[in-house]
């Protein structure tokens, strides 16, 4: 097999509470399109528009390319680089015709050491697969639904042709050249004894692979029991209730209308600004009251009871590393950052 069987995720990690408060945020999320071509059970498509306007106030979108324009921009005032942009975001990337020249766009501007995509994959024809890699992509994350096409109906209620993605994710993987191509699964698109035939299939066509453990991630979505335990993250690993968000401290997310978030979630806790005000950069957000605010906040615990979106997010318990943890050091980094 060729591909490292690891989380997809970011593993060369500093220790948060060592770096913060960062001058440049490691993390910029491009939410480019809110549009999904799936609708995968554990997800918040799951609920449909109409569902997702009223769990989330959610819109689908796509970004103009002034939005998208302006925050490139802004991006470079920033005292050094991000360590990644992520065309990503509650929607699809690859819906969206113009990501090559988005990604290409991204990189001439060099704002960021890493760009990925992540993407279901369904529509990485031979010629996106091409215009990506002329483009410059540094990496690429496939989220699979299922090893057979019978999977991919249930799963994501579309008809997909497994043999055909296969080959297709085969493409690119011939032709990456220096890109990284990682894939992972969520445990409950697998049936009982699949585990092996995923790391065979696709251990020959990625650089790294993992499944991860589907986590009740969207309100209102329906997780049946497993609603309960938030306490083991995606990548199954156990730890103590996070009581800070350590996302907002490292994290900026671009919604397709300009708005600004310090996470990547669909929840939207706080707005700390657009990108499209010419009043205030991107840089003037990060370093702004409102984003101080919340990030003292956190460091006090609070955020079960002062803000009704992180109230009802397990991103923290989810998606965090061991290295991100900041309640050890919360009132340490309060005191001396933060009054
Ligand atoms: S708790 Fe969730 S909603 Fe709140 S800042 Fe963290 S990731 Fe965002």
């Amino acid at each position: 097999m060729k591909a490292e069987i690891k989380p997809i995720a970011d593993l060369n990690r500093v220790r948060l509470a060592d770096a913060v408060p960062l001058k440049t945020p490691f993390a910029l999320y491009l939410f480019h399109t809110n549009i999904c071509n799936f609708r995968c059970t554990f997800c918040a498509h799951s609920l449909g528009r109409e569902g997702m306007k009223r769990e989330y106030g959610f819109v689908p979108e796509v970004m103009p390319m002034e939005v998208f324009e302006r925050t490139i921009e802004q991006m470079k005032a920033f005292p050094r680089k991000f360590k990644f942009v992520s065309f990503t975001g509650q929607g699809e990337p690859l819906t969206n015709k113009r990501l090559p020249d988005l990604v290409m766009r991204l990189r001439k501007a060099e704002v960021a050491d890493v760009t990925e995509v992540i993407t279901n994959g369904a529509l990485l024809t031979p010629k996106i697969s091409r215009a990506l890699i002329d483009a410059g992509l540094d990496r690429m994350k496939i989220s699979i639904q299922g090893i057979n096409t019978q999977a991919y109906k249930t799963i994501t209620g579309v008809n997909v042709d497994f043999d055909k993605f296969v080959e297709q994710v085969r493409f690119l993987y011939e032709r990456k050249g220096m890109m990284q191509l990682f894939v992972k699964v969520m445990n409950i698109s697998l049936a009982p004894g699949e585990d092996e035939k995923f790391y065979k299939i696709f251990g020959e066509i990625s650089d790294r692979m993992y499944i991860e453990t589907c986590r009740p991630v969207y309100p209102g979505v329906d997780y049946g029991d497993r609603s309960e335990d938030v306490t083991m993250d995606r990548f199954g690993r156990q730890h103590d209730k996070r009581l800070v968000c350590p996302l907002c401290f490292f994290h900026l997310a671009i919604w397709p209308n300009g708005d600004v978030v310090p996470c990547d979630t669909i929840l939207k806790p706080i707005v700390l600004g657009n990108v499209n005000d010419k009043q205030m950069t991107l840089k003037d957000m990060w370093n702004g009251r409102a984003h101080r605010e919340f990030c003292a906040m956190q460091l006090r615990k609070e955020r079960m009871i002062s803000n009704p979106q992180c109230t009802r997010c397990i991103a923290p318990d989810d998606v965090c590393h061991p290295e991100d943890a900041l309640d050890i050091d919360a009132e340490k980094i309060r005191t001396s950052y933060y009054q």
